[in-house]
């Protein structure tokens, strides 16, 4: 049985909004032992209970304002303005500062999402707290709202693509990654068309990056998803046929 009370400690944070200072829960890195990685780069921890992203977003109990180390350090003046009309006015004073279960950290991750939305972060921010949240839902063995999430994350992580702001906030992060998670993404989603494509251009790295094992992992991927793509088109044409 792990000591919770090793593994986790306390952080102090200051609200990015109202400047408060509070503390949140962090899980001490390299006390955990890994089970396996998914093919979207989601660590599955062998204790569930500590995987550290239940504990990546920061909720302010005295204004509701909910971030992670991503958000931009400091908020405009209308920003603010639409935090304190749109969250803190309705806020109800809550902690989720002590050990969070995934009720909770969903909870939190909804917030952080709200959030987000009113404060105009990078794409690249949203679309991690929203694949983040289709974790927190695999976890939870709930599929429908995981590939809900993940619809969202994909939408945004081409926006980032687009808009070129993938570091922003995240210094793993690189082209070929980005390329590579698009496309998986939407493989996940049944979407092959796009899968393929996505992972065409992650291939066009090939010879000229030092990520080697993106692009293995693309190859695989982009082969996995031309095969469910053939087997997909052969069971509607039965349907249809
Ligand atoms: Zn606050």
């Amino acid at each position: 049985m792990i000591d919770l009370h090793n593994v986790l400690y306390d952080k102090s944070v200051n609200c990015r909004h109202c400047e408060t200072p509070f503390t949140t829960k962090r899980v001490r890195s390299g006390s955990l032992a890994v089970q396996h990685r998914d093919t979207d780069f989601c660590t599955q921890f062998k204790d569930k209970s500590l995987n550290p992203i239940l504990y990546s977003v920061h909720v302010c109990p005295q204004c509701g304002f909910s971030f992670t180390d991503q958000f931009y350090p400091k908020l405009t003046p209308s920003q603010a303005k639409s935090v304190q009309k749109n969250i803190t006015a309705k806020w109800t004073s809550k902690h989720f500062g002590s050990f969070r279960r995934e009720e909770e950290a969903i909870a939190c991750y909804k917030l952080a999402i709200y959030a987000a939305a009113l404060t105009d972060q990078p794409h690249s921010v949203k679309a991690g707290l929203y694949l983040r949240l289709a974790w927190l839902y695999r976890f939870a063995e709930n599929t429908a709202e995981e590939l809900r999430f993940i619809g969202m994350a994909v939408d945004e992580y081409e926006q980032s693509y687009i808009h070129s702001d993938y570091t922003v906030g995240d210094k793993e992060m690189s082209e070929v990654r980005l390329l590579y998670l698009i496309g998986e993404l939407h493989r996940r989603l049944g979407e092959f068309d796009n899968a393929i494509r996505y992972f065409g251009k992650a291939l066009e790295f090939r010879g000229r990056t030092m990520e080697s094992g993106i692009i293995r992992m693309a190859q695989d991927q982009w082969q996995l998803a031309r095969e469910e793509y053939k087997n997909k088109k052969q069971t509607l044409g039965q349907e249809t046929g």
